[in-house]
């Protein structure tokens, strides 16, 4: 079985990391999307919030599993039995970082491949950081995310007033 490994922070979900879900989602047999345990972080939604909203908007990809894990990547891969795992590039600055990592994973576990998709044009810009600025600065968000992602993020914001 073809098992690929999504990993991110996620931190919303939003629809460029849908659109990398949904793609590779076609091309494995199993996607498994590991939300990753980021202590260095401050995030806006705990792991568990974030689990649970994937959960919520990949409800209709019978083939996709939501985990999460902390520490080396190619350890949890290992423990999913991912063969390879998915990345998403948007703009060139992703690239240095990106290829860095691949070969890094590759000299720790070389049994496994990363695949890069390219961005949908329309969501080159996209990213949890820039949807979390926009939403505290009071801007419209719906562009960015479902509207049941929009609702959380809401929440989370009337929660801190
Ligand atoms: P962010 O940079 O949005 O905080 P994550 O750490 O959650 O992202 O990203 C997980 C993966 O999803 C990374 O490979 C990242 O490049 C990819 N990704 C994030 N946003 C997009 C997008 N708009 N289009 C394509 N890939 C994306």
């Amino acid at each position: 079985m073809n098992i690929a490994l999504y990993p991110g922070s996620f931190d919303p979900v939003t629809y460029g990391h849908l659109d990398i879900i949904e793609r590779s989602a076609k091309m494995a047999d199993q996607l498994i999307v590991g939300v990753l345990r980021n202590k260095s972080k401050v995030p806006m939604f705990t792991v568990e919030e974030r689990i649970e909203m994937l959960k919520e908007v990949t409800k209709t990809y019978s083939n996709v599993i939501i985990t999460s894990f902390d520490g080396l990547l190619v350890e949890h891969a290992k423990k999913c039995k991912a063969s390879f795992v998915i990345r998403g590039l948007r703009a060139i600055t992703d690239f240095e970082y990106e290829l860095q990592m691949s070969q890094t994973n590759r000299i720790l576990y070389p049994d496994m491949d990363t695949i890069f998709l390219n961005t949908d044009l329309k969501y080159s810009y996209l990213s949890s950081s820039i949807v979390k600025e926009v939403a505290l600065l009071g801007g419209n968000i719906s562009e960015f995310v479902t509207p049941y992602v929009k609702e959380l993020i809401d929440a989370k914001l009337k929660d801190g007033e």
